[in-house]
This record gives structure tokens, C-alpha cells and sequence, in this order.
């Protein structure tokens, strides 16, 4: 079993540029990750010239390329919690962000000449109890008649007919969603950033930057020799999600780095997938601890991932608990051989929503996928661009929202082991329950 992710077979982060020989640019961008290259997409389009982006690994090496491909738009809290949280204007601005970046992604994804594995047969949200498939209803019935339309609720004696598993209490079936080749895409907006003229370096850790004039002074460090070089930029922004180390402390303290895991089997045969996972939707249940899977592009393999562990473990320890829960979920695949384990790092905010917007120090960022970022964060480096560009009504909904910060955390979340067998309790009661 390999401890690299399936999606690095086809699409192995590449390195971009090595040897810096730039003293100034127009932006200068941390991360390249869908954040960090959306956001270089979208500077280079409006003809911002000398666009930078920098990242300490290699091109989309962070979460970009190891996630489960699985793509949608929900937030994760309802129009009515939001509104408490942040008053009403701002709270439907964020649903508006969160409703649009779906359809934002699956138009820039058209921009790009590399192929993605694109499939939008659905996602189906498998309810773990009775309650579950209440709250799904009622949430579809809050929506307007035309977005209820794209959703279809199944009762628990319908569900094999999007899921060969008798574990769910019933299910939603959302239309228009689907899946990508996760890698795939980062590297096919790597391309378009390049050939707008984008330059992106990698083995370059941005250390910290100092204030000048208007603009910033950024210190960046080769991984490598440790050599130390100082750029000249008109604007920063962070795009750095998981992977925020002690050289951004403000957002340190506002996000918390969590592990997610995956494994992939070896081949099984289609026909049997197809009877388990029709028409390869991607699948996601309702616990606190979720649980997603699909299959791959060719059909052939299932993808399971989930949060297995809490405290900072391997890759195969991760395994352990995803087999375990994926032969429960389908008995057909017990004894079947992993391929692939892997795992890699989100973030989430204490209020679940994903933040962006200017630091005192002018510094931009987005941050906080809280799980889920494929079209989020392709959004909102786009969003954040513009505000960068000075472009009007840009500070609103996600961009510039109130960033809760944790107090007695600096960036380690030793509380993680307890929320997480919390949360697993609270699961274990609500099957119980039910
Ligand atoms: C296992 C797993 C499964 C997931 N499944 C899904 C899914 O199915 N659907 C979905 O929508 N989302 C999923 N996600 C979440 C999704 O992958 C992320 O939301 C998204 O990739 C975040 O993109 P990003 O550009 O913000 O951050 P990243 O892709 O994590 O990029 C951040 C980059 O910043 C760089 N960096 C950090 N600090 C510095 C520094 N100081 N100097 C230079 N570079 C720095 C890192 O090297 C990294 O490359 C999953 C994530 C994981 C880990």
C-alpha cells in the first residue's frame, strides 16, 4: 500500500520555478493551492502584470491534491444561524457566496485546456438517523421552488437505488453535483496561471513581511540551503488554508488545522461498483465524524475518506478505522487490498464559515475550508482578487466577516482528542437514539 495519494499516480505535484531571480512584483501570492492560483487566475485576467505565486512545497502538494474530488456548495449552517451570528445582510451575502461558488467553479473550469475528469451525475447525502433525513426535508422545503428541484428526497427503503448499503436511514440526492480528478485540477489552473503569465516558485517559505509605504517587503526562505531573499510587492495574500505555519500567527490563532485521511482500494470489478456506487456519484453522510466516499474516474476503485483519527497519526494508522467503516458500509468489499492511504490538512473556524478579507497589516488571506473547498476556494480566490483590485462591493459576504479568533491556542489544537471522541459519542448516541 502506497502513502502517497491515488490522485499523485496521474498528477504528481511538479515543481514550478526554483531559482528566484525577482525583487518585485505587482502580488505576491502564498500557497498554490486553488486559493492561491484561482486568485493569480483571476488578478492576470483583469491584466495585473508581475504576478507571483510562492509555495513551500510543490505546485498544489497541500490538500488541493489529496482531497476526495468530491465538489458542491452547502454551507455548513443554515441562513437562520448565520443571520444570529452575523446580521442579516451579511449572513445572506455569505449564503449568496456559498450558493455561487459551485457555478464559479464549473465555469473557470471551462477556461482550462487540461482535462479534470469533470462528472456531475450527483451527490448524495446519506442520512445517518431519522432525525437526519427530517432535518434534510426541512432544509430542501426552506429553499426556493426552482433550487428544490435539483433535490430529491429518498426514504430508507429507496436508497439502494443511488447506494447498494443498508446502514442509512434515508437520503438526499443533490443534481448538478459530482466529482473531479482533485490533482488534476490543480494542475490544469496552474497551466492557465502560467500561460497568463502567472510565475510561481516552489520551495519558497514565506517567512514574514514587513510594511513599506504602501506596499509590503516579504522575506521568503529556500527549503532547501535555507538561503533568505527579500520581494518588493504592491499586495500579499495568504492562501496557505491547513498548512498555516508560525509565520502567520494572526490566523494561527483563528484556524484549526485537523486531519483528514483516505484510502483507495485496487481494482474491483466495475460492475460490482456500479451496483454499489451508480453512476459513480460522490456520497457523504450526516454525522459529526463524517464519512464520504465515491469511486474513481475509470469507475474501478472506491475512495473513502473521513476524519478516522483526532490525534496526529499516519497515514496507515488512518486506514485502520476508513477500512474498517467501508466494509461496514459494503460487506462486498471485505478482504479487498488498499492500494493507497494518505492524508492531508483543512482548517476550520470556530464558527464553521469560511473567512477571507485584510489583515491590519493590509495582508490579505482566505482561510478555513472547513473541510470542503474545491469550489469554495476557487471562489474565493477569485473574490479575494477582486478585492484586491480595488474593485467596488467586494467587502462583502465571506470577504471581510468578522474572523472569531481562539483564545489559549496559538496554532497546536491539543483539544482535538476530546472533541473528536465527543463527537463520536454524540454520533453513537443519536444511532442509538434512533
Ligand atoms: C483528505 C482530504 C479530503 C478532502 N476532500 C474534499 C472534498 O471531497 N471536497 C472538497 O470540496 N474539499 C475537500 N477537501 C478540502 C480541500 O482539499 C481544501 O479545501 C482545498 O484544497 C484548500 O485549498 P487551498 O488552496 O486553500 O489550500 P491548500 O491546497 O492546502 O494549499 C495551501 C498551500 O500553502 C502552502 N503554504 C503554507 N504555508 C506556507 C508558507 N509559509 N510559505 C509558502 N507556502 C506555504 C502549502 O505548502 C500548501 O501548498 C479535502 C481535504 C483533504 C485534506
Amino acid at each position: 500500500m502506497k502513502t502517497t495519494p491515488f490522485w499523485w499516480e496521474e498528477a504528481e505535484p511538479q515543481h514550478g520555478e526554483r531559482s528566484f531571480d525577482k525583487t518585485t512584483c505587482t502580488a505576491l501570492i502564498i500557497g498554490s493551492g486553488y486559493t492561491g492560483l484561482s486568485a493569480a487566475i483571476t488578478l492576470a485576467e483583469a491584466g495585473l502584470t508581475e504576478v507571483v505565486v510562492v509555495d513551500a512545497m510543490r505546485i498544489g502538494e497541500g490538500a488541493s491534491s489529496r482531497n476526495g474530488g468530491m465538489i458542491g456548495n452547502s454551507a455548513k449552517f443554515t441562513l437562520a444561524q448565520a443571520s444570529k451570528r452575523y446580521g442579516e445582510k451579511r449572513a445572506s451575502e455569505i449564503m449568496d457566496d456559498y450558493g455561487s461558488s459551485m457555478s464559479f467553479m464549473i465555469q473557470r473550469a471551462a477556461t482550462l485546456s487540461d482535462p479534470i475528469d469533470l462528472n456531475l451525475s450527483g451527490a448524495v447525502v446519506a442520512a445517518y438517523t431519522r432525525k437526519d433525513l427530517t432535518k434534510l426535508r426541512e432544509m430542501r422545503g426552506r429553499l426556493a421552488s426552482e433550487n428544490q428541484k435539483n433535490m430529491d428526497i429518498l426514504e430508507q427503503d429507496k436508497v439502494h437505488s443511488v447506494l447498494k448499503t443498508d446502514i442509512y436511514r434515508g437520503a438526499m440526492v443533490i443534481h448538478g453535483q459530482g466529482t473531479i480528478h482533485p490533482g488534476k485540477y490543480v494542475q490544469a489552473l496552474a497551466r492557465r496561471a502560467v500561460d497568463l503569465g502567472v510565475r510561481i516558485f516552489t520551495g519558497w517559505r514565506f517567512l514574514g513581511a514587513r510594511q513599506d509605504g504602501q506596499g509590503h517587503v516579504a522575506r521568503l526562505q529556500n527549503v532547501e540551503n535555507r538561503d533568505s531573499i527579500e520581494i518588493h510587492t504592491d499586495r500579499i495574500l495568504l492562501g496557505v488554508n491547513g498548512y498555516a505555519g508560525p509565520e502567520t500567527p494572526w490566523l494561527r490563532k483563528r484556524s484549526i488545522p485537523v486531519q483528514s485521511y483516505m484510502i483507495a482500494t485496487e481494482e474491483m470489478p466495475f460492475d460490482l461498483l456500479e451496483r454499489l456506487i451508480p453512476q459513480n456519484r460522490a456520497v457523504f453522510d450526516t454525522k459529526r465524524v463524517l464519512y464520504y466516499f465515491r469511486r474513481s474516474p475509470d469507475g474501478k476503485r472506491i475512495l473513502f475518506g473521513g476524519r478516522a483519527r483526532f490525534r496526529t497519526s499516519t497515514a496507515e494508522q488512518g486506514a485502520e478505522g476508513l477500512r474498517g467503516f467501508m466494509e461496514h458500509t459494503f460487506p462486498e468489499t471485505r478482504g479487498v487490498a488498499l492500494s493507497h492511504a494518505w492524508l492531508g490538512n483543512v482548517s476550520f473556524a470556530l464558527d464553521f464559515c469560511t473567512h477571507g478579507g485584510r489583515m491590519s497589516d493590509g495582508i490579505y488571506y482566505v482561510s478555513c475550508c472547513n473541510g470542503n473547498g474545491i469550489s469554495g476556494q476557487t471562489y474565493l480566490g477569485h473574490r479575494i482578487a477582486e478585492h484586491m483590485l480595488g474593485r467596488p462591493n467586494t467587502d462583502r459576504g465571506i470577504i471581510g466577516s468578522r474572523f472569531p479568533r481562539l483564545y489559549f491556542y496559538n496554532g497546536k489544537p491539543w483539544f482535538l482528542p476530546i472533541i473528536g471522541t465527543g463527537y463520536r459519542l454524540l454520533d453513537k448516541a443519536a444511532r442509538w437514539l434512533d
